[in-house]
């Protein structure tokens, strides 16, 4: 006799994390990843993510990675040592020559395993609604991927806040309708900025990744209570789940620690289980993926 199904309706979606970093040019791991015998390797990202019940993650290149062919390199590795779990999110500086974003994007042409672009405007001096970001906009129009936009906060405080504001990113959303726009951080701590973007653009998400700072920072608990509260408000906010996403900004924060500030709010099951992961597979359009047999 065949198998009971469970019905659609009651299967949990696995959790996606869609905020992580795993890359040989991070400067400084030791210093600024959560712990300092962090195991940072695909492995030691995988076995962190069982202990959580994290099945899949969107890993982001850095902009550090020397050239685009490095970064796409490093990011297929990836992938394939992370065994259809893990999917790679490029990157690119638009301040550069406009023949090196062209190339860039070429390259991207060329790389199925990419499920979006992260760009860094607060890093890099630039602004999302910049006309040299147009082609970036259009091949994620084309490849059907959405593009993640760090927000707020620069680690160590390099680079210039004010490219980095929420509402910087509300002109370019309405310009580019039918691409998909992904506020890193939830903007912090313009939360209040990206809640209203969430809220307006119906093309626009916000993921819960990098609210908290090193553990060992004072008022830590605190921190992740305030967090909570933070991510609360966002939902109140927009009035629906369905386009916050988690993510932890791992190795910065402890996925256990970053988990816990979605889990432990008080939410129906299903707006919950949206948030750690059905509206991120739906987002990326990863069950797509995972029928794919993996790379080798
Ligand atoms: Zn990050």
């Amino acid at each position: 006799m065949p198998a009971k199904k469970e019905p659609v309706s009651r299967r949990r979606p696995p959790r996606v994390d869609v905020h992580l970093h795993l890359s040989r040019w991070w400067r400084d791991i030791r210093r600024t990843g959560y712990r300092r015998d962090l195991d940072y390797s695909v492995r030691g990202l995988l076995a962190e993510m069982d202990r959580n019940a994290i099945g899949e993650g969107i890993v982001i290149q850095l902009f550090e990675a020397p050239t685009v062919t490095e970064g796409l390199e490093e990011g297929r590795r990836t992938a394939a040592e992370g065994h259809g779990r893990l999917h790679p999110v490029t990157t690119v500086d638009p301040t550069r020559e406009e023949s090196e974003v062209r190339e860039a994007i070429e390259a991207w042409d060329a790389a199925p395993e990419l499920v979006g672009v992260k760009l860094y405007p607060g890093y890099q001096a630039f602004y999302p609604h910049d006309r040299r970001l147009d082609p970036v906009y259009e091949w994620a129009h084309r490849r059907r991927v959405p593009v993640m936009i760090h927000q707020g906060d620069t680690l160590d405080g390099i680079g210039l806040v004010k490219y980095a504001r929420p509402l910087e990113v509300d002109e370019v959303a309405g310009r580019f309708r039918d691409v998909r726009f992904v506020l890193c951080h939830l903007g912090n701590p313009w939360v209040n900025e990206a809640a209203e973007l969430v809220w307006k653009n119906e093309n626009v998400y916000a993921d819960t990744s990098g609210l908290l700072s090193h553990p060992s920072a004072p008022y830590f608990d605190r921190m992740v209570r305030q967090a909570r509260e933070v991510v609360y408000a966002a939902l109140v906010t927009i009035g629906r789940p369905d386009r916050i996403l988690y993510g932890s900004d791992w190795p910065l924060e402890e996925l256990s620690v970053a988990v816990s500030v979605v889990d432990a709010l008080d939410l129906p099951e299903a707006d919950r289980d949206a948030i750690l992961g059905g509206n991120a597979a739906r987002l990326f359009g990863l069950s797509n993926r995972a029928r794919r047999p993996a790379r080798s």
